[in-house]
């Protein structure tokens, strides 16, 4: 391991506050180091003003602040222009606008769209919502009888023509990474707009957008150890210009009259409202905090603490793993055989270990799978063999008194 493991933890304050506690919950949110905080502290203590808006110098500063944390973004995802960074409130918010702006302009009654079996909830329901009522069809690339992504599979259905493919570049629910250049390419040559979900992947792996050629890249702040209520939605500016607004209301426009208005240009049309000024800081604190640690080195930590997990949970018969330790982003998910899953999390919880049991938002996953849940164990950089082993430790227990 190439990085102070010691002086890594020391950085995020969650930790001091809680030294009795195992988090291995860090694919529903990670924590924040002291940069994140101190730089919305900074925020709101010496710069709050309104952006855009107001002719001060205080609202120009803030202003300048806030564009800066878009710069920050732009430069990080490689992209081409910073009007391409189009801030939301999450992963979820910008599937939302993304897929309500596609209708219309690029889909109609009649076309076709591509998600995988392991899409998050928030790359399913947008569509149920705005596209499907207008005669947008879903289809769905299944799951590898390793559950895999089916790149074969894959390629079958892109002979439909689907306008726009739409996948998740980790999935959330099993930690597989997704062949995100494969998967790009031939949707690129079967003539679709492509969309990667990236809210577990931004954290994994550094992410060139242009190099990629990926046409939407979504993600949430709070899985970049960057603050909650803030997103990313970034396109290219071609298809950005196509998209109908979700949200009207102030910023997003050049003229109202109370008969009509027209829009403002990139980003601003897609951002109504106030923005969340401290979040896009937030978030560009921890992009900052970020480049200054070594990602390859979080990398193959993360990997090595999967396979001590894993290997760990091999040696209890009894549990049932559904998910393996290669080309894994750090997720583990498992159950005990006959059990719910809820009830290996609550021990688990009695013994200070966080993790998820459910269905992690991806309920026709698990319809595919034919299981009825998993728990969800997930690490990020901070963890520490210590803590795998500690949990496996604290499994062994909860295993045996519920078997
Ligand atoms: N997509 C994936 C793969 C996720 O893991 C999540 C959150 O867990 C989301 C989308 C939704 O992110 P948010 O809840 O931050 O909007």
């Amino acid at each position: 391991m190439n990085f102070d493991l010691r002086s890594l933890r020391q950085q995020f304050p969650f930790f001091s506050a809680h030294p009795d506690w195992i988090y291995l919950d860090n694919a529903a949110t990670l924590h924040k180091p002291q940069a994140v905080l101190d730089a919305m502290n900074t925020f709101y203590s010496q710069h709050n003003s309104n952006v855009h808006r107001s002719a001060h110098g205080l609202s120009q500063q803030a202003t300048a602040a806030f564009e800066a944390a878009r710069n920050t973004v732009a430069q990080f995802l490689n992209a081409r222009f910073s009007h391409e960074i189009i801030w939301t409130s999450g992963t979820t918010a910008g599937f939302n606008q993304l897929v309500f702006g596609l209708m219309g302009p690029v889909l109609q009654s009649g076309d076709r769209v591509l998600i995988s079996s392991m899409e998050h909830h928030a790359n399913i329901v947008p569509w149920h919502i705005h596209a499907l009522p207008f005669g947008v069809q879903l289809d769905v690339v299944p799951l590898t009888a390793d559950h895999r992504f089916d790149l074969a599979a894959y390629s079958e259905l892109l002979k439909l023509k689907p306008k726009v493919v739409s996948i998740s570049h980790v999935s959330n629910a099993l930690g597989y990474i997704q062949p995100i250049a494969d998967i790009v390419r031939l949707a690129k040559e079967a003539g679709a707009i492509v969309v990667l979900d990236g809210a577990q992947g931004i954290v994994w792996e550094k992410i060139d957008v242009q190099a990629l050629d990926v046409d939407f890249y979504l993600f949430s702040g709070h899985k970049l150890y960057g603050p909650t209520g803030i997103g990313v939605l970034y396109g290219k500016t071609q298809y950005l210009e196509l998209l109908r607004p979700l949200l009207g209301g102030g910023e997003m426009i050049k003229t109202v009259s109370f008969s009509s208005s027209s829009w403002n240009d990139l980003p601003y049309r897609l951002e109504a409202g106030t923005p969340n000024m401290a979040g896009a800081i937030g978030l560009a604190a921890a992009i900052l905090w970020l480049q200054q640690q070594d990602l390859t080195a979080f990398q193959q930590h993360k990997s090595a603490l999967v396979q001590r997990f894993y290997a760990g949970c091999q040696q209890i018969s009894a549990l049932e793993l559904l998910s393996g330790p290669t080309t894994n982003a750090g997720i583990v998910a498992l159950n005990l055989k006959n059990e719910h899953p809820a009830d290996l999390a609550t021990l688990l919880d009695q013994q200070n270990i966080a993790v998820r049991a459910g269905t992690h938002c991806t309920m026709p996953l698990f319809q595919a799978l034919n299981v009825k849940g998993s728990v969800r164990f997930s690490f990020a950089c901070y963890n520490s063999f210590d803590e795998i082993d500690r949990t496996l430790t604290a499994l062994a227990t909860a295993v045996e008194l519920l078997a």
